[in-house]
């Protein structure tokens, strides 16, 4: 059985739906993202999970009770949000023990759990400072410790690390992850940042418009993008408008390609998704499909060389390994690139649904 579920929850506000029709089941232990561009709904779902919104239909349940209706603190619920909620006319250790002198434990017993915590987010040293004295991530973890010192249910992230500079950003992460995992506890991240999701989830309910586009692992949602959304939302990605042939047949920039296109019916319209990373400039076994046509740019980014070539009126972004024995080609150059069939993700070009 799930431990935090969500059943067919809807929201609108003033008559406009924010929320359409939300269901997930998360295991115990697991770290499940909502990732969305802004506005999509992320936050509202998260506040309805923590009891700071009421679902205008539908129910939140946690380890099998409805708590749909219970008020926030009743529900047993860690909290961090992006800002840094701390109080800050209290020391690091008195924000920490906060949760836990709510809850009417006794001195000695929070003294334990604050230093416990402390050591935990590796900032024992810093105790008996303010906030105003930590930088942004060292506030960041101590808000953290905070959420997570009165031992919650089900921990929810609202883009925590979004006002934190990249290199910390990226430390935090795994931190946050480690954490996590050694305490085995429930949690929601909420992020707009694909990067995030990917490195850091279990799975990934990715949304749109107040949707659920598409739930899975971080591999799933970027190997095999079930809608358009998906597709180009996560990861980077080119697209080939093409035509469906016979079989597994579809004709791009004139030229005939192989790809899994179950469901499209000859002569429709559909679109090609290919990640950089699955096109070669060399053909091997696999890579069956060629498409000739011209690159546009090279940009040399290190391991990496990404190169943009176009094919009639599409372009597809290629990356090949840096090679010290060999310098990328030129722009202007006549190219061939090579793909399997396998990488090939057939999507509607109407609807923008997955064909698999
Ligand atoms: P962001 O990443 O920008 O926070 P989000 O995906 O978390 O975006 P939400 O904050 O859930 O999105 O907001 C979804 C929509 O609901 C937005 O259009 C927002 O303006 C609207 N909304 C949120 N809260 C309220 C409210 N209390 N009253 C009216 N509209 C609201």
């Amino acid at each position: 059985m799930s431990f935090l579920t969500i059943e067919g929850v809807r929201k609108s506000f003033n008559g406009t739906p924010v929320l359409r029709e939300f269901d997930l089941s998360v295991e115990r232990g697991e770290f499940v993202s909502f990732l969305g561009p802004s506005g999509c709904g992320k936050t509202t779902m998260l506040r309805i999970v923590a009891g700071f919104e009421t679902p205008s239909a539908g129910r939140v349940l946690i380890a099998g009770e409805d708590v749909t209706l219970t008020p926030p603190n009743a529900r047993r619920i860690g909290m961090v949000f992006q800002a840094y909620a701390l109080f800050p006319n209290m020391t690091v250790g008195d924000n920490v023990g906060f949760g836990l002198k709510i809850a009417g434990m006794g001195k000695a017993e929070i003294g334990a759990r604050v230093d416990e915590m402390l050591r935990l987010i590796k900032l024992p040293h810093l105790k008996d400072r303010y906030p105003y004295q930590l930088s942004g991530g060292q506030q960041q973890r101590v808000a953290l410790a905070r959420a997570i010192a009165p031992k919650p249910r089900v921990l929810l992230l609202d883009e925590p690390l979004s006002a934190l500079d990249a290199k910390i950003r990226v430390s935090l992460r795994e931190e946050i992850r480690e954490l996590q995992r050694e305490l085995g506890i429930t949690t929601i991240f909420v992020t707009h940042d694909q990067e995030e999701a990917l490195s850091m989830s279990d799975r990934i309910v990715v949304m749109s418009e107040g949707r659920m586009e598409q739930v899975g692992t971080p591999f799933e949602i970027y190997n095999r993008p079930r809608t358009r959304f998906v597709a180009s939302f996560v990861g980077t990605l080119g697209l080939l408008e093409g035509e469906a042939a016979q079989g597994d047949r579809v004709i791009v920039a004139g030229q005939e390609v192989q790809a899994e296109t179950p469901g499209a019916a000859p002569g429709s319209r559909v679109t090609l998704a290919l990640r950089p990373e699955a096109l070669s400039l060399q053909p091997n076994l696999d890579r069956r499909n060629r498409l000739n046509g011209e690159i546009v740019d090279v940009a040399f980014l290190g391991s990496v060389v990404r190169i943009r070539a176009r094919f009639g009126e599409n372009e597809l972004l290629i990356d090949t390994f840096n090679d010290p024995a060999a310098p990328p080609p030129p722009r202007g150059d006549k190219v061939s690139v090579y793909f399997s069939p396998d990488d090939v993700q057939c999507l509607d070009a109407a609807t923008g649904a997955s064909h698999r």
